[in-house]
This record gives structure tokens, C-alpha cells and sequence, in this order.
């Protein structure tokens, strides 16, 4: 049995475990000489789909062939599909696709993949991570669980060294997105005796389209000027094939600004060589909007835990190699501010968490220790695993849709049962009543939503009907449970409602207390929700 950690980001991924002494480590992509692998899948043609770095180098000349960012559609309602040669893919099937060529990264150095955790976004919904878990099972792993991006990072952090009680802000500046959360950590009672460290996420924020890509975009613009001036072209005068040549530049040039004070790019200006040279002061200026940015979205999440004194700073993420951003960051934070493998410690955290869970999971399966030296002997990981506990919240609200008839008009709103941030798993259970006498079947719809309140209003459609989706909550459907009554039911019967959620999803429930008749259904994703259209089989609030 090997477990292993993955980091599915939006831009580079990267797969990690465990060494014979327990320590992290990533396994490294030889063919790209990189830690990490692009998130980028080129489809050549019919017979040949590339993934990573060679697909990158076909962004500008063959751009509709190459996909990337995909992370950004995954589990999102208005996900959209990519078709090449005849054949179409889903963003979980292009994952997948990222998935596989770590495993077959892993593979081609004798391993094998048995278990694994890949990790998400602390903010993604249930759909978001069950889309995720689907693409690794559809790679051909056992998906033991997913855990969130940022607890990752501190578990790794905490893994390194031993910590007291801290909160700590992780400050994730990746590729594409930037995520900025609030973790704490701290030392609690275990049930045998000892004291394990508990890892509880506190807030979030951040922005899906804010990363490293923009200060390449920065980059590329001012080469790409560069160029026309030297040469007394215009932008629409530059051939694609120069364009791919500066976008292939670029991203080296940014990684060297983060070592150097100057570099120089050549590029081929439709056939004639100019050489372009950047300072970093230069780089600075050019996206010191972006950086002022990110500190923004630390100010709003630190609003949001009025309470929390930040004790560390963990920067993670490629992006924060660039000294502009430890910079910022230090001036904001002085002395809290720690950096170790930015782009590796989220894949890092996830091995230790694999390796944990994969414990428990053998231990039922097979009761052996695992197999080989390649992984920590069984000791050695119940020892991580007594160390550590990782204590998840909801990343969302979750609760049924339900009608006030109290007033004039009747009135659909979703009561918030669970809300974003509670611990998990989290109950909680309410009771309803049908909406009118000898109803025959009640429709219990399930949504999920980002407010924090006990109830909000969502936006209906023309038969007052919530949206499937409500933009302004992040309102999702998550599903509905028919509940069957029989017959001559009065609109006085109690119907007790109880949802669930844990990592794997929610789980809702209904009793009819008149008979004792249950109901219940799990749901992971609202993919195969076939929605009645009708108001009338819904619940209602009040009794009277
Ligand atoms: P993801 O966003 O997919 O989680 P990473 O955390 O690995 O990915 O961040 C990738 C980003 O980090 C890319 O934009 C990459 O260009 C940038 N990056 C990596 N190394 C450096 C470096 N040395 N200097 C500047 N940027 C870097
Ligand atoms: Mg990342």
C-alpha cells in the first residue's frame, strides 16, 4: 500500500509521501525538471494528449488546443466542455488527465499509487470537491480524502517544527488564484492521554482569478511593447509565432527577477532578434497594483475574525518566491512572516494527511504494514497520526428551502441548518409541516449558499421557484428528497427535518412524526437533479 499527497492547483500540481522516516517528500518531475507539473494539457492530436510543461510551449500557436486553468471550472454549474477530435471532455476528465500523468510520474520511478488525498480550496463547495474526488478516482486512485489547501500548508508547517497555540494567516499566492486563510492551531487533549495539535480553519478569502498569471500578463505587455518600439511595429503587427516566443520567455524571466536584479530576454521579432532588458525595480512598478491587491483581500479576511492576533504569516505559493511579495507581506507582518518550499508544501501537508488516514484505512483492509521501505514503517505514522488532528468546517451553509406562510404571501426562503465555518460534522434538525391538508408528497430541497445568516431570501424564477443558482449567496441546489404521505394527512403533521454534513457530504433526513415513516438520501452534487417545477409539495414553516 502507498499513499501519497496531491496538489491539484490551478496552474502547477504536484505529488508528494512520505520517506522511510517519516519525513515529506515530493516526487520530482524528471521529464520537466520541476518539483511540480504544469496544469496544462495539450491536445496534439487524436492519439496524443501531453500533459505539463511541453503543453505550456503550445499556448500562443495552438490555443484551442490547449487547455489549462481548469481547476477555475470543476464542479461549477455552468461548466463547460472542451472537444477535440471528436471526443469531449468534462474539467473532471481533463483533471484527470492532470492526475494521471502524476501517477504515471510516480510510476515511471518504480512506485505504484494505492491511497491518496488531493487537496482543495478551503472555499470550494460540495460540488467543487466531489468533482475533484471524481477525478481521481477516474485516474485510477482511491480517493481517501480531500483536505483543504490551507490546513495542508500548516500541517506541514507544524510538521517541521514543534508549535504552541498560534493562529496563523496563510497567504497563497498561486498561479491563477489567491487565497488568504485564517488557521489555527492548537494543542489539545487527545483521547489517549497524550496532546495532539488541532488544525481549525477560521475564515477565508481571496480571489479565483488573481495569481502569478497576471504578473506574467504584466510582463508579457511590456516585452511585447518593447518589441514593437525597437522595431517601429504596432501590437496587430507581431505574428503569433513571436507571441509564443515571449509567452514562453516570460515566465522564466519573472522566476529570475525573483533571484536577480536584471534579466535579458531575446526574442525573434518576426524574424528580426531584439533583446529586451527588465529591471526588477521595473517589475515591481509594473504590478504593484496586483500586490496591493492581495493585501487588500488580507485586510477584508482579517475583518472577518475581529478577534484573531496573527501569530505567524506562512506564505505559499509559487507566486510568493518573488521578493516583492515577502516584502509586502514583512511590512505589514514584521518578523511573523515564514517561507519553506511554497510550491511543495500544500502537496507536503497532503502526504502527512494521506499517510494518517492511509493508516487507518490499511489497518481495517489488510492489517499489514505497508509494503516495501519505501514508505514509513507503521509506527512511525501512528506516531503522525497521534500528533495530529485536523479539524475541517463547512465550507458552505447548508439547508432546506422551505415556505413562510405567515404574512400575505407566501414566501421561499432557505434556513440556513448548518452554517459556513461550523465544525464538522455538523447537525442540526427542525420541524416542518406540510403546506396544505392531504398533501400528497412533500419535496425537500437542499441548497447550499455562502451567507451567514439563518435564513436568506433567494432569487425565484417566474413560478417563485429559487433559482437553481443565485449568484448573490453563491445558492446552489444541492438535491431534494421526496417525502411520501399518506393519505388524509393534515397540514398540522409534524415533518422532522435533520441534515448531516461531513467531508464526503450532506446527508438529509425527514420523519414524518404522525407515522414514523423515514426518509433520507445522501448528496454529493446536483448534477443529476431533476427539479418539479410545481410549488405546492414543498414544507412550510409555521403551524398555523
Ligand atoms: P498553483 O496556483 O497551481 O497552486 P503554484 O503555487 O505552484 O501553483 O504557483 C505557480 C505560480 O508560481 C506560477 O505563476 C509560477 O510562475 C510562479 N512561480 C514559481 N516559481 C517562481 C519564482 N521563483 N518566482 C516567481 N514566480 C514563481
Ligand atoms: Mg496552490
Amino acid at each position: 500500500m502507498s499513499t501519497y499527497g496531491i496538489d491539484l492547483g490551478t496552474t502547477y500540481s504536484c505529488i508528494a509521501r512520505l520517506d522511510a522516516n517519516g519525513n515529506p517528500e515530493v516526487i520530482r518531475n524528471n521529464e520537466d525538471n520541476s518539483n511540480t507539473l504544469a496544469s496544462v494539457v495539450f491536445f496534439e492530436n487524436q492519439n496524443n494528449v501531453i500533459v505539463g510543461q511541453a503543453a505550456k510551449e503550445n499556448i500562443e500557436t495552438d490555443s484551442d488546443r490547449v487547455v489549462q486553468f481548469v481547476k477555475r471550472e470543476i464542479g461549477k454549474p455552468t461548466s463547460r466542455t472542451y472537444t477535440f477530435d471528436g471526443k469531449t471532455y468534462t474539467p473532471v476528465e481533463i483533471s484527470a488527465l492532470i492526475l494521471a500523468r502524476l501517477k504515471n510520474i510516480v510510476e515511471s520511478q518504480g512506485g505504484t499509487i494505492d491511497n491518496v488525498v488531493i487537496t482543495v480550496p478551503a472555499y470550494f463547495g460540495l460540488e467543487e470537491r466531489s468533482a475533484t474526488k471524481q477525478a481521481g478516482e477516474l485516474a485510477g486512485m482511491n480517493v481517501l480524502s480531500l483536505i483543504n489547501e490551507p490546513t495542508a500548508a500548516a500541517l506541514s508547517y507544524c510538521a517541521r517544527q514543534f508549535q504552541e497555540d498560534r493562529t496563523i494567516l496563510v497567504y497563497d499566492l498561486g498561479g491563477g488564484t489567491f487565497d488568504v486563510t485564517v488557521v489555527k492551531m492548537s494543542m489539545t487533549p487527545s483521547d489517549n492521554g497524550g496532546d495532539v495539535q488541532k488544525i481549525t480553519v477560521l475564515a477565508t478569502g481571496g480571489d479565483d482569478h488573481l495569481g502569478g498569471k497576471d504578473w506574467d500578463d504584466k510582463l508579457f505587455n511590456y516585452i511585447l511593447s518593447a518589441c514593437c518600439d525597437e522595431n517601429g511595429l504596432s501590437a496587430d503587427d507581431i505574428e503569433a509565432e513571436t507571441r509564443q516566443d515571449i509567452r514562453s520567455k516570460v515566465e522564466e524571466a519573472k522566476r529570475k527577477l525573483s533571484q536577480k536584479e536584471t534579466t535579458k530576454v531575446r526574442i525573434d521579432v518576426n524574424g528580426s532578434r531584439t533583446e529586451v532588458v527588465i529591471t526588477r525595480k521595473d517589475f515591481e512598478r509594473l504590478t504593484a497594483d496586483k500586490v496591493a491587491q492581495t493585501m487588500n483581500f488580507v485586510d477584508s479576511t482579517l475583518a472577518k475574525v475581529p478577534d484573531a492576533s496573527i501569530d505567524t504569516v506562512l506564505l505559499v505559493g509559487g507566486s510568493t518566491y518573488m521578493p516583492m511579495i515577502k516584502n509586502a507581506v514583512e511590512e505589514k507582518f514584521p518578523g511573523k512572516v515564514q517561507q519553506h518550499d511554497p510550491d511543495q508544501a500544500v502537496a507536503k501537508g497532503a502526504a502527512i494527511y494521506a499517510s494518517m488516514l492511509g493508516l487507518a484505512v490499511e489497518g481495517l483492509e489488510t492489517g499489514e504494514a505497508p509494503s516495501g521501505a519505501e514508505q514509513p514503517s507503521e509506527d512511525k505514522r501512528a506516531e503522525l497520526a497521534a500528533k495530529f488532528s485536523v479539524e475541517d468546517q463547512t465550507p458552505r451553509s447548508f439547508g432546506p428551502g422551505v415556505v413562510d406562510t405567515k404574512g400575505t404571501k407566501n414566501k421561499y426562503i432557505l434556513e440556513n441548518f448548518i452554517k459556513i465555518g461550523e465544525k464538522m460534522p455538523a447537525v442540526a434538525t427542525k420541524t416542518y409541516y406540510p403546506i396544505e391538508d392531504n398533501q400528497e408528497r412533500v419535496r425537500l430541497r437542499a441548497f447550499e449558499n455562502m451567507s451567514t445568516e439563518d435564513a436568506i431570501i433567494p432569487s425565484v424564477d417566474e413560478d417563485g421557484n429559487p433559482q437553481a443558482t443565485d449568484p448573490a449567496h453563491c445558492v446552489k441546489l444541492l438535491g431534494e428528497l421526496i417525502v411520501n404521505l399518506p393519505p388524509n394527512t393534515p397540514k398540522t403533521t409534524k415533518i422532522q427535518v435533520t441534515f448531516k454534513v461531513d467531508a464526503s457530504g450532506v446527508h438529509v433526513e425527514a420523519i414524518n412524526m404522525a407515522t414514523n415513516d423515514k426518509f433520507e438520501t445522501f448528496l454529493r452534487t446536483a448534477s443529476d437533479v431533476d427539479v418539479d417545477k410545481s410549488n405546492v409539495h414543498q414544507l412550510r414553516i409555521s403551524s398555523d
